[in-house]
């Protein structure tokens, strides 16, 4: 799947979907989701659960080419989360065959440093974690690497324990190559892309915008895992950090956005993935 914003293109490479994945917003029950008609087919299946992908999103400008996010990654335990544990897909072959080799890479951008955001920045190579894309800069916000980089070895938190492991093995192999330029808060990262601050679901996350002759795009990371939460801004997910500001995140990024051309493309979003943001009742609906 391929977009075109001015004279920048973006392309999807799936690295797999899970079509029932409603535990990532508990109060979106089938009997709520079966409320947002504009929600089906694409984005929740017939019987009302929440369809997510992973995906990573290539913004390929004239003068660098960039990918968004880095999906979960092969050959990681990830144990208990099960269902992202031990992954052996064809993400880089497919990658490769959509026309861009690791080399070709000049920037890995990861809205924030969740596993399912850093996986791809490395691959085992006999027994060693090494940078899948050797030649790119790999921009950390500093805020995420202080907050992921210091998740105690004692916590008693499955979820923060999986985070060092990721840490571990997709953060602190490429901090340990040279390659990581960290960055604080909004930051230009090349010729029509930039990152802005989109923080909630964790301290430093960022949204990516990207703009060509007059066009736009906003890739959105997770300050938004669900088309449904443009329908109620209020839905929030366990795996926020801190829910009251990624509902204010929410907020104020929908309202500037809403009615205006800018192609709003979801990190998370199924099918279309990307869509217009039009403003719906007392909330808003993705136009695709
Ligand atoms: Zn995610």
């Amino acid at each position: 799947m391929k977009w075109r914003v001015g004279d920048t293109t973006i392309t999807k490479i799936t690295e797999i979907v899970f079509p029932e994945f409603s535990e990532v917003i508990p109060a979106a029950t089938p009997e709520v989701v079966k409320k947002v008609q504009w929600l089906f087919p694409h984005f929740v299946t017939p019987e009302g659960k929440l369809t997510l992908s992973v995906h990573s999103l290539i913004v390929d400008t004239p003068t660098a080419k960039l990918v968004v996010d880095t999906c979960i990654g092969n050959d990681r335990n990830r144990d208990p989360l099960s269902v992202m544990s031990n992954l052996s897909t064809s993400y880089l072959e497919d990658m490769i065959a959509a026309g861009y080799r690791p080399e070709s890479i000049d920037y890995v951008l990861c809205t924030h440093l969740h596993l399912d955001h850093v996986g791809w920045n490395t691959r085992l190579v006999d027994g060693k974690w090494v940078p899948t894309f050797p030649r790119a800069a790999y921009l950390f916000d500093k805020k995420e690497l202080a907050f992921f980089g210091a998740i105690d070895e004692n916590v008693q938190d499955d979820f923060a324990q999986v985070q060092r492991r990721v840490f571990a093995d997709s953060v602190q192999p490429i901090l340990d190559a040279g390659l990581a330029k960290p960055v604080e808060g909004a930051t230009q990262v090349c010729d029509g892309v930039r990152l802005i601050p989109t923080p909630g679901h964790t301290p430093g996350h960022c949204s990516v915008l990207i703009e060509s002759r007059g066009e736009r795009a906003l890739i959105t990371g997770d300050f938004i895992h669900h088309p449904i939460q443009f329908h109620d801004p209020g839905l929030v997910s366990p795996f926020d950090v801190d829910n009251a500001a990624a509902v204010a995140t929410r907020r104020r990024i929908f309202s500037e956005y809403a009615d205006t051309p800018t192609l709003i493309i979801g990190t998370h979003f199924a099918g279309p993935t990307a869509g217009r943001l039009v403003r719906d009742g007392d909330g808003y609906r993705l136009d695709v």
